[in-house]
């Protein structure tokens, strides 16, 4: 194990992309701006504000303006135009998937996480093919995902060789209607040879959260003889990922470690640095809150703890700051307050969601906490979701066209940044909704989606009239038993 351990960092693979020795973490530069982002003119909030609104990355400066905001009538036209934002970028998309826990086998001792090497309590799975069949069965056969994120520990046995074949298996499970039809990955940092595989299965989404970018936090967050502990081989997992060829990239931050201002600051340098190297930022940001697990006492003790209204303030802030960016918001947050910052410029989330490992297939609607990472605060399903959503006038999107047709990395940004991708995800968040609808939806949701599908047709229609017929065409083919029409 520990030769194992000796052998999983290359020093190469973060000291290329430093400067002097030092990483795009500029705690200086971060600690000055959120002092002096406290004295902004309205004008220069409005400044800040039309940038935005033209979808264009904010700097540091203008981001801890944001964050220091506090004159109410300022904050409420922050909170109007992030929401601007989103319709501008996103429209009323909403798009879902799951998380699949392949194992909770890990070699790291994160003092926040259940899943830690030293949580005796925790009983240790690792899903065999058969079990990641049964699990997908369930996933894409009965409930309806078309978009897991595969989640995997930290461990010799769980490494790349694991990755390549779960996701393969996953790939190749067909319970007609039910199909996955694009993998996320969560992963541990992965050496440059590693991503080269996870691009050639064919992954969506490659994602690893730094959890937190503040230096002394994370060294006490992670023991030093552990793995995780060191800081930049976890910072410049995506400059290897970029390397291998993987364009399409998400980072976040575990709130709730460190005070929330400064990690937010931080992941804004994270997309500016992957901007300014690689042309191409973050896919998606995520930031998860701290929540209890089992087994781990810093979970439930931190100073750090976030609050609803800052967890708002952190989607509005992060909304405007990198505008083409998907935001994500997780079943870890309670039903109401992720239907509110849906609102405020979240675009994706998952539903049904069981972070158990096995838990799809047992049928369960209860949580297994000496079997997860953490407790989750919303545990509708997805039906219900899609029914709220639909009430709030939001499609849910299925959409995984994306990456099959090489909307990725530059090319998505462009189209994200001139407003014309949510064209593109608007037809098929139509067409992938109608066929859910079809497959999957119970009575009172069907019901529903159908006024929803409706008015969007309308205004593709009214607003996209070259794009109509064709749209038209494939939602008529897929009512009558044609599946995956896509733009
Ligand atoms: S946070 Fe990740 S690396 Fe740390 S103990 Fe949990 S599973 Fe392992």
């Amino acid at each position: 194990m520990s030769t194992w351990i000796k052998n999983r960092i290359r020093s190469r693979g973060y000291e290329t992309y430093m400067e002097n020795g030092e990483n795009f973490i500029d705690s200086g530069r971060i600690i000055r701006a959120l002092e002096t982002g406290e004295q902004a003119p309205p004008e220069q909030v409005e400044d800040i504000l039309d940038k935005a609104l033209a979808v264009e990355t904010l700097t540091p400066e203008e981001t801890a303006v944001l964050i220091n905001l506090r004159d109410p009538e300022l904050v409420r036209r922050m909170e109007q135009t992030a929401a601007q934002v989103k319709k501008k970028v996103y429209d009323n998309r909403i798009v879902t998937f799951a998380p699949l826990y392949l194992n909770n086998l890990c070699v790291n001792n994160c003092r926040y996480c259940g899943f830690r090497r030293d949580n005796e309590e925790l009983d240790r799975q690792i899903l065999s093919p058969r079990e990641v069949r049964e699990e997908t069965r369930e996933l894409a056969g009965e409930i309806g995902h078309k978009r897991l994120i595969v989640v995997y520990g930290e461990a010799p046995r769980t490494g790349i060789d694991y990755m390549v074949d779960t996701i393969e298996t996953i790939y190749d499970v067909n319970t007609s209607p039910g199909v996955i039809r694009r993998v996320n990955v969560n992963a541990p940092p992965l050496q440059i040879e590693e991503l080269r595989q996870l691009k050639e299965v064919g992954i969506g989404t490659y994602q690893v959260f730094q959890e937190t970018y503040h230096r002394p936090t994370y060294e006490k967050a992670h023991p030093d003889e552990t793995l995780k502990s060191n800081y930049n081989w976890r910072l410049y997992s995506m400059h290897r990922a970029f390397e291998a060829g993987i364009d399409d990239v998400g980072i976040g931050a575990l709130f709730g470690l460190y005070d929330w201002r400064f990690e937010v600051m931080s992941l804004l340098l994270h997309a500016r640095e992957l901007e300014a190297r690689f042309g191409v930022g973050p896919h998606t940001i995520s930031f998860p809150r701290l929540e209890p697990a089992y087994g781990a006492p810093l979970s439930e003790q931190s100073e750090y703890a976030v609050s609803d209204a800052e967890l708002k303030r952190i989607v509005t802030v992060l909304r405007l700051a990198v505008p083409y960016t998907g935001l994500i918001i997780t079943a870890r947050e309670p039903a109401e307050l992720r239907d509110d910052v849906v609102e405020l410029g979240c675009t994706q989330t998952d539903a049904s969601t069981r972070i158990g490992i096995g838990t799809y297939s047992e049928y369960t609607v209860e949580q297994a906490k000496e079997r997860q990472q953490f407790l989750l605060g919303d545990t509708r399903s997805l039906d219900e979701f899609v029914s709220d959503m639909a009430e709030r006038g939001y499609i849910t999107s299925f959409c995984t066209a994306g990456y099959r047709c090489g909307r990725t990395g530059e090319c998505i940004m462009e189209l994200l940044r001139e407003g014309k991708e949510a064209n593109y995800c608007k037809l098929n968040a139509i067409l992938t909704f109608r066929e859910w609808l079809d497959d999957f939806a119970s009575e009172e949701t069907r019901r529903r989606g159908e006024k929803l599908l409706k008015q969007e047709l309308e205004e593709v229609r009214r607003e996209l009239p070259d794009s109509y017929p064709r749209l038209k065409e494939y939602h008529d083919r897929i009512a009558a038993g044609e599946r995956d029409l896509y733009f």
